[in-house]
């Protein structure tokens, strides 16, 4: 069967599935996505320039066409690299994705009339290069199905590539020419062009997760403070007292004057200060701790594992960070009221919120910048 194939058949077909699934990106999601989807496009149209450019150095001008062609075959594996960056949340430093297509371009043109070395050098670089793009990713953290559906198809294609390498340098007699019908030849192209599809599919799956993950973020997160909403940390604290064991306290904490420093100052200034206290509250607490913007200006918290002794010593870090950092950060002091109560073993969080509210009530009255506790808080 295999006889029967041609390989400059294959390549252009290669390039057209390259081409085509490149195009398919732009019209499903756009060319202006953010994402890393957006590198994978590049990586496509390179595979189909470099292929392109690579037969047509087989009919004319083959030193330039030729180095044309595996430059952009690198810069096309740089893409790689980048899409999995970008997916990653790893940063890449571009340098690096730009030295080895022009490396190798200046390289290649030099050494070009020494085929051996001309090939073995842009086999050796390119399977380099898809080798650290699918070593990101297989190392990459999270167990998500697409890290390992590109790793592994980025992988068999740098291995492919980097022993076509070891065969030119080491066996230069038994390696075929590029579109020579040798099995080897027919196993690489078919190998990328698989390696090509699953490694689309799996950053589309990636694009989805990614955008799920915003939904999600946006559906859970308040987005001046960055704290959780009213929905998701009640959400949370009820989950939390179902399995906690321990009797964690919640506390219950309203800006002092807050419209009178909107009506003051302007209301950037009253969003400043919101700003400032989520970043205190995410701050001073621990990560079992739970603290959600309640409403406007109010903000509840859920302390886990929280001794009488160090409630004390909290409360007086929260007031005394948060007047320092408005002092710091804006010229004067804003502070909170606050009321605190221990849940009873099996109490529903909406009682256990109407009683730390009355604290925070009596707080108020009692002429605010302080924190009133119901018995066995402190
Ligand atoms: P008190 O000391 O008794 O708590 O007085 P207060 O002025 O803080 O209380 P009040 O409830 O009268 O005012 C709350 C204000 O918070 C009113 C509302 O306009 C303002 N506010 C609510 N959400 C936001 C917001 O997202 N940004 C800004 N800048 N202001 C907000
Ligand atoms: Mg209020
Ligand atoms: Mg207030």
């Amino acid at each position: 069967m295999l006889a029967r194939m041609d390989v400059l058949t294959l390549l252009a077909a290669v390039l057209v599935n390259a081409l085509l699934m490149s195009l398919a990106l732009i019209v499903s999601v756009g060319i202006r996505v953010r994402s890393g989807l957006q590198a994978w496009q590049f990586m496509l149209f390179g595979q189909a320039a470099g292929f392109g450019l690579l037969i047509g150095a087989t009919l004319t001008a083959p030193r330039l066409l030729a180095t044309l062609g595996v430059m952009a075959l690198s810069g096309s594996a740089s893409a790689m690299t980048l899409t999995a960056g970008r997916f990653l949340g790893l940063a890449v430093p571009r340098r690096w994705l730009v030295v080895p297509p022009l490396m190798l371009g200046l390289v290649h043109v030099l050494v070009f009339s020494d085929q051996k070395v001309a090939t073995g050098l842009t086999n050796l670089t390119i399977g380099l290069q898809i080798t650290w793009a699918s070593w990101l990713l297989l190392h990459g953290a999270g167990r998500v199905r697409w890290r390992w559906l590109c790793g592994v198809a980025g992988a068999a294609n740098a291995l492919l590539t980097l022993g076509r390498a070891a065969l030119v340098l080491g066996w230069p007699e038994a390696y075929p020419r590029f579109i020579a019908p040798h099995p080897l030849n027919f196993a690489h192209l078919m190998l990328l062009n698989a390696s090509l599809v699953l490694g689309t599919m799996g950053f589309l799956l990636a694009h989805r997760d990614a955008a799920e993950q915003a939904l999600v973020r946006l559906a859970s997160l308040d987005p001046l403070t960055g704290l959780l909403n009213r929905r998701e940390w009640m959400g949370r604290a009820s989950r939390a007292l179902g399995t906690a064991g321990e009797m964690p306290v919640l506390l219950m904490l309203d800006l002092d004057h807050f419209k009178g420093i909107n009506d003051e100052r302007g209301h950037p200034v009253g969003d400043e200060v919101l700003k400032l206290a989520g970043e205190v509250l995410r701050g001073e607490l621990r990560a079992s701790d739970l603290v959600g913007r309640y409403g406007g200006e109010e903000f509840c918290l859920l302390l886990r594992h929280c001794e009488p002794g160090a409630f004390g010593r909290l409360d007086m870090r929260l007031h005394q960070a948060l007047r320092r950092r408005c002092e710091a950060s804006l010229g004067f002091v804003a502070d909170f009221s606050a009321g605190a109560v221990r849940l009873a073993p099996g109490e529903a969080l909406a009682a256990a919120i109407k009683r730390a509210d009355d604290q925070l009530y009596r707080a108020k009255h009692a002429g605010r910048g302080r924190t009133c506790c119901e018995d066995g808080v402190l």
